[in-house]
This record gives C-alpha cells, structure tokens and sequence, in this order.
C-alpha cells in the first residue's frame, strides 16, 4: 500500500493529508495565527539588568523586549546542581552583552517573550540539550526496566565525544537503531547550523524557527511507503526541498509541485471529507452507520442497521455490518484524532467465531495508525474498550466551538418550552414590577406559537395580570432566546 502526503498552503493555514487507497487517513491543520515563538532560538542582546528582580531584559527583535530570570540562566543552573552559592544576575549579564537564548513562554498582552538560555532543540524521538551532558527518559515511558534499557541503548548510539545530553521522548518506544540515529543526526545537525548562524549573524537575531507543521511531516510522516509529497505553493514547495536536502535528505526528491486544474484538497474528495468527518453519523457502504459522540471524558461509537433486518440472514448482514464498522471505525479515529478512552459498541453477535473476527479486522485496521493504542476484547455487556494516545487536539476541537444554540447538548428546547417558560417569567415579572405592558421578544417560531395553538393561554395570563401582553419577532434570537421588555 503506497501512500501520498499532500500539503495545501495558503497565507492563514496549512493542511496535511495522508491519502492511501483513494481516501484521506489523516489531517493535520495549522494555523498561522496559532503560531507562537515558544521554541525559536535568537541571537539576544541585553538592554537591561534588574538586580532587583534579578532578571533581565533582552531585545531578541520582537516589538517588545524579552524577558528571562535569573533561575533560566544556564550558569545559575549548574550551580545550582552543584549547591553552590549562586552568583547574581548583575555579575553574569552586562548591558549591550549578546547571548544565545530560546522563547520558552509567547508574549502575552504587554508583557514580553520569556526566555532561558539553556537552549534544548526538539526531535522526533529525542530532545537534545546541547549544553546539559545528562541523558533522561520520559517518565510516560512505560516501566523502569524499559526506561533503563533505553537509556542503556542511547549510550551506545551516541558519539564518545558528545558534550550534550538527550531527553529519550516516548516516540522512541519500539524504534530502531536506524531512526534513532537519523534523529540523532538531525538534532546535531541542526545544532551546528544554529551555532553557525550565531557566529554571522548581528545580535537580535532571529538563529532557528520552530519547526512548521510541513517540515515536521517531512521529518515525522514520510516512510518508505511514502509515493510522493504534493505542495500547491510553488514557493514553499521550494523551501520544502532546500529544508529536506538539509535535514531529510532521502525525502527530498519525492516533494513535488501540484499545479494542477483542481484544487489540491479537491483531488481525492478531502474537502468533503474533511466535513463528514465532523458529523455524528458516518454511513456505511452496507447500509448500516456509525454514530459517534466525542464527551470530555470519552468517545463512544454506536454501531447500527441500517432500517429492518430479517429472515434467514439476519446473523450474517449483522456479522458483516460489524465487519465494515470495524474498517470504518479504524480510519475514522485517525482522520479525527479522537484520543483517550473510546468505547465501541458493536450490533450485537451470539456467535464467537463472529465477535473474534470482528475484533481482529479492528486490530487489523488499527495496524496503519501510528498512535499508540491498546484494544481490550469484548466486556461481559458485549462492547469493546480500547485506548488511543491523546496528541494533538482532536479535528473538531480543532475546527469546532460549542453550539451556541444547544450549549452543545445536541438539541434545543421546542417553541412550546419557551412559551411556557416565557409566561411564568411575565407572572413573576408582574409580581415584583408595576409596568403599563409587557413586550415580548422571541423568534419567528415562538411568536407564531403564541399566535395560535398558545394564543388563548397568552390570552388568559394577560387577563391574570391584568396587563396589556405584545409580540414582537427578533430575527436574529435563536429559538431559546427571548426577552421581556417592561413599558
Ligand atoms: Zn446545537
């Protein structure tokens, strides 16, 4: 199974999809404005020492200067492990001094970038602290036993002469020696382009970026299955294969320009899919469908008929309905990178054999995926529980925000629960308040309740009050919105 990475880049966004076998696997989208500076390296200058406050500003070439504590200070840091005594600020940094620093916190409102200058470049399994000579594990790395072998390999993988050290992150579970010294490669050579940089360049400079959703896909997504990578921005398709020659040399002459006629997220239908698979239901090509519903605690996948099934067959349409819902399932909880805990409830099956072969066509379509997962077999109550790494956020947190009209419950109260509602708030309303006329404000579908099926009621409330009650439509309230206006 080939696979091809397209790059759709437009001056607000990227998006990255993973199409195999005709459809999209994966999605991946990053806006410009989310972009921050937490990570960037810059050639900073100091502006100002505080013995005071012990800190310092630094001008790195942002609007405003930055910010860094003494405790960010790569000496204090040392001596600190040391217990030593500490040496102030004012005797490390001098005005007008420049020095390597990276953003570890985004300005925010009027206060500047914060900074450290123990610099620490992030890789695809390791992140390399090229002035700390100290190798640690991941505590989300299994067990001590594993953390320790780790740790035993790295040793061997790295130089003698190495004066950094490593943070083993948990994507190095399960690699090879192979990928762990491409990254180990990466990381270093990146590193020297850095201290390069920082040699020629004047001070308030910016030395290295964050890496960009693109290059982090040439680094993280392409593997030997990898057909070709398409980019429809002539300019950054060019970036894209300067960047690769550098750091992913093997990944360079599969990156192409798309100048197509179509759209890129056109070609393979993404654009609607990128829709669907926002929606609850997702149909299946039996008939049958999918119901999925994402909570803060966990996901949940109902899987169903589709209408009436009967007769003689009745085990097997179900046997093979649950087959499809297994393909489906898999590729959907990619595409939307749901994470944490995801219950499957499958259409029940009295058959074993049945539910065995249900349960390994999962783990079968489940093998793509390169999040870490673990699937438990069927519960006594006939639904499977399996767990998904939480990465990113998932596509419709992502791309979504809470239904203003429901609060996302997924339904809104009817037209007669407003009346209702809106009628014992003109009662207390009149209990409390002296008004010549109650106005009420509501939408289309609540006023013309009101001026039929529920007129009489209205009728009667206003007798009760002994007030003058009138209708007024807002076009703009939501059918839950209403307000009583007093005259
Ligand atoms: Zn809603």
């Amino acid at each position: 199974m080939t696979e091809d990475i397209l790059i759709n880049v437009t001056p607000f966004e990227t998006r990255v999809a993973l199409v195999a076998l005709g459809a999209i696997q994966e999605l991946h989208i990053e806006r410009s404005i989310q972009r921050g500076h937490v990570g960037n390296i810059y050639l900073g200058r100091v502006v100002r020492v505080l013995p005071g406050m012990q800190s310092a500003f630094i001008d790195i070439g942002l609007e405003r200067a930055a910010f860094m504590h003494i405790a960010d200070l790569r000496e204090n840091r040392i001596e600190r492990s040391a217990n030593t005594n500490p040496t102030p600020i004012e005797k490390l940094l001098f005005e007008g001094q420049s020095l390597m620093v990276q953003v570890i916190k985004d300005p925010l409102g009027t206060k500047g970038a914060r900074l450290s200058s123990q610099i620490s470049i992030a890789g695809r399994m390791l992140v390399y602290l090229p002035h700390d000579p100290h190798i640690g594990i991941s505590q989300k790395i299994g067990s001590e036993a594993e953390r320790q072998a780790l740790r035993e390999r790295l040793q061997t993988l790295v130089p003698a002469d190495e004066k950094g050290g490593f943070i083993v992150r948990t994507q190095a579970e399960g690699a090879s020696d192979e990928e762990i010294l491409a990254d180990l490669a990466y990381l270093k050579k990146l590193w020297a382009n850095v201290q390069a940089a920082a040699r020629t360049l004047p001070a308030s400079s910016m030395l290295h970026q964050d890496l960009t959703l693109a290059q982090r896909v040439l680094r993280d997504m392409v593997t030997p299955m990898t057909n070709q990578i398409l980019v429809d921005s002539r300019s950054t398709c060019a970036e894209l294969t300067t960047w690769a020659q550098t750091y992913t040399p093997s990944v360079s002459e599969r990156i192409r320009h798309y100048s197509g006629e179509r759209a890129l997220f056109d070609t393979a239908n993404i654009e609607d899919e990128i829709v669907r698979a926002l929606a609850r239901r997702v149909d299946l090509k039996s008939g049958g469908y999918l119901v999925i519903d994402q909570t803060e605690a966990l996901t949940t996948v109902d899987v169903n008929t589709g209408g009436f099934v009967g007769g003689r067959n009745f085990d097997d349409t179900i046997f093979k309905t649950n087959l499809e819902a297994a393909q489906a399932i898999a590729r959907q909880l990619r595409l939307r990178n749901l994470g944490g805990i995801i219950i499957l409830d499958f259409i029940d099956m009295e058959d074993l054999e049945h539910r065995e072969a249900v349960l390994a066509e999962l783990k079968k379509a489940l093998a793509h995926d390169r999040t870490r997962m673990t699937v438990n077999g069927f519960t006594q109550l006939g639904l499977v529980e399996m767990t998904r790494k939480r990465t990113r956020d998932s596509l419709a947190h992502q791309l979504c925000e809470p239904c203003p009209t429901c609060q996302s419950r997924g339904n809104v109260r009817t037209n007669r629960s407003i009346c209702y509602e809106i009628l014992r708030e003109i009662l207390r309303e009149a209990r409390q308040f002296n008004p010549k006329e109650f106005r009420i404000l509501a939408s289309q579908g609540v006023v013309d309740l009101f001026l039929e099926e529920e007129s009489q009621h209205l009728a009667m409330l206003g007798d009760f009050v002994g007030k003058q009650i009138s209708l007024e439509v807002s076009s703009g309230y939501t059918q839950e919105q209403y307000d009583i206006v007093l005259t």
